[in-house]
């Protein structure tokens, strides 16, 4: 006799009618964007792909799992693109974490971490913002600094290091970004809601004339800090998401955006705000 079963997990990449909200960053999901679920009493809760792999609580149970046995966990593994599914197989036949495993487990094999599934190790005084961008707090002389930046694995090692694509702040400017985090946020849920009527008016003219593209420059709108007479934070729409842009301006360029900053997604925001205790523990740590 044939049973049915309830797969634990669920993939799709299929358009759909409603929105689904992510449930690692609480942002929504494009409709056909790959997403992957837990499967819960007559619904599932979705995460973007990238979001399962560092927010979902479950991600560990889709570790180490390979080619058939994936299959029989995750509903909908069949019915997704050849790309994505390769992408799925590789990212699940990884060893979870291993600053979280048990121990008494065997794995102790060097793996190279990927981009997606935050599955790297940092130091004490470095926390992740996910998606390899790390916040790092670090001494040079005796100045201490907060420095937020885009951190790689080098091939065979699960340290992650930072590259050079970031900025770094002063106390008083990491300072000045800790003061102003309320009223970024209020920008944020400003920009969101423009964001969101802008797309309702889009949908209404999209009706009207279907012959009409959008046009790609949408949201030029900028809500900004200041950090400091030339470092600023910017609020805008990138896309669907808001995103905090911490970054240096240039006098030549009559104060235009320079290429030394970093631009934050809603996780990585999210995460900063979560890690400011930490944060500041470690500048009293290291002053
Ligand atoms: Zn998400």
């Amino acid at each position: 006799m044939k049973r049915v079963k309830t797969l634990p997990f669920i993939v799709s990449s299929q358009p759909t009618k409603v929105d689904i909200r992510c449930c690692g960053c609480k942002s929504l999901i494009n409709s056909d964007q790959l997403r992957l679920g837990v499967r819960e009493y007559k619904s599932s809760s979705w995460f973007h792909y990238v979001c399962f792999w560092t927010n979902c609580y479950y991600r560990n149970h889709l570790r180490g799992v390979v080619g058939n046995t994936l299959a029989e966990l995750v509903d909908g593994f069949s019915g997704i693109p050849p790309s994505d599914k390769s992408r799925l197989l590789t990212d699940a036949s990884s060893a979870p974490s291993i600053g979280r495993r048990k121990s008494g487990s065997k794995l102790e094999i060097p793996y190279e971490g990927s981009e997606a599934d935050g599955d790297y190790e940092l130091d004490d005084n470095t926390f992740d913002l996910t998606n390899l961008v790390c916040c790092t707090v670090t001494k040079v002389q005796t100045n201490l600094h907060v420095s937020i930046r885009k951190y790689f694995v080098p091939r065979g090692r699960t340290c992650a290091k930072p590259t050079k694509y970031g900025i770094s702040l002063n106390c008083e400017q990491w300072n000045k970004l800790e003061l102003q985090v309320d009223d970024i946020n209020s920008a944020i849920a400003t920009t969101q809601k423009t964001l969101k009527e802008k797309e309702k008016e889009k949908d209404k003219k999209d009706c009207k004339d279907k012959n009409k593209l959008p046009g790609k420059e949408e949201f030029p709108d900028w809500i900004l800090f200041s950090l400091s007479w030339k470092r600023r934070v910017g609020v805008f729409a990138s896309g669907e998401e808001v995103v905090v842009d911490i970054r240096e301006f240039s006098e030549e360029k009559t104060f235009s955006e320079s290429d030394r900053g970093i631009r934050l997604k809603p996780d990585q925001w999210k995460q900063l705000q979560e890690n400011i205790n930490n944060i500041n523990k470690s500048l009293r740590k290291l002053s």
